[in-house]
């Protein structure tokens, strides 16, 4: 009796041991993605986003996504602290409170030693005041950002210039608008075309920042006949090298504050073919998903339900 207790003892001992190395194995081959998410202003809908990221990245079939909540608006923000490097890249969908010194300090460590970092839309307005965050996303918008807020990025005459004319953010209302590839050869915009449209979505214009080591991967145009239209070619997809860290910024997927899905700018498949490779490309500064047979073209926008 004590030797049949003591081999089912080990026997389970074993399986226990193989089950747990068997899913930490299958974990490795992942990409660990943390989704931060929980708080935006008032022009945006945190859980719709956060819920498309998620699905998107998932989808993917390359990603572990594990999605933090951080407290809400006005409550104590003293114990928001991940263990950044449990992940090889965070998706930031944030926009609200200020973290703590110690968690700003070790996130900018964490990019700094050769993290990923994944800035969507309206995240490029978040912590004003926190200049190394400032420096990872190297553009961003309102909060009376002026000329000493950095240039803003323009593409002309076939190459990046940084304009230190005055102006601050705008966009115009939403509507489809051709996106079009400035750096064919980028991991991430390897083999997509050279212009697609993109379906419904605000056209962030006029962003400022550092624009450190950024590197321009496609811009969209409104005319200046539109209201807001600035006639340039803002930036609309974009890396910045911060230390050893990679950081992919995507100013696309607006969803309003009373917006529930289908959302077209999520569906879009040019912003989550985008969406997808430039999380890889954070994460490990490769890509190896394909692009999809349904990518938008130069003149149809192409909805995934
Ligand atoms: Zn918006």
């Amino acid at each position: 009796m004590n030797r049949a207790f003591r081999f089912c003892f080990v026997t389970l001992s074993c399986m226990l041991v193989t089950l747990l190395w068997g899913r930490s194995a299958v974990g490795q081959e992942k990409i660990d993605v943390l989704l931060i998410t929980g708080q935006s202003s008032k022009y945006h809908n945190w859980q719709v986003q956060s819920t498309a990221f998620e699905r998107i990245l998932k989808d993917a079939g390359l990603f572990e996504v594990k999605t933090l909540t951080p407290p809400a608006s006005g409550e104590d923000m003293s114990g928001f602290d991940p263990v950044w490097s449990d992940f090889d890249a965070v998706l930031l969908d944030y926009e609200g409170d200020d973290w703590p010194d110690a968690t700003k300090k070790s996130f900018e460590e964490y990019m700094k030693q050769g993290g990923g970092l994944v800035v969507v839309h309206a995240t490029n307005n978040a912590f004003p005041q926190w200049q190394a965050f400032l420096e990872m996303t190297g553009l961003g918008g309102w909060g009376g950002r002026t000329e000493e807020w950095g240039p803003k990025v323009r593409w002309r005459d076939g190459k990046t210039v940084l304009d230190m004319s005055s102006g601050t953010a705008v966009h115009p209302s939403r509507h489809d608008f051709p996106v079009v590839s400035r750096a064919p050869d980028h991991p991430i915009m390897k083999g997509l075309p050279s212009m697609w449209m993109h379906a419904n979505d605000e056209l962030y214009s006029q962003l400022r920042g550092p624009a450190n080591d950024l590197t321009v991967l496609a811009t969209a145009s409104a005319v200046t006949s539109m209201r807001n239209g600035t006639g340039e070619n803002e930036p609309i997809l974009m890396t910045i090298q911060y230390g050893k860290g990679r950081v992919f910024h995507t100013t696309l997927a607006h969803v309003g504050p009373n917006q529930t899905e289908p959302v077209d700018s999520l569906q879009c498949v040019g912003f989550i073919t985008t969406l997808q490779r430039g999380t890889e490309w954070a994460a490990t500064g490769t890509v190896t998903q394909k692009v999809p047979e349904d990518f938008p073209t130069a003149v149809h926008t192409s909805l995934r339900q």
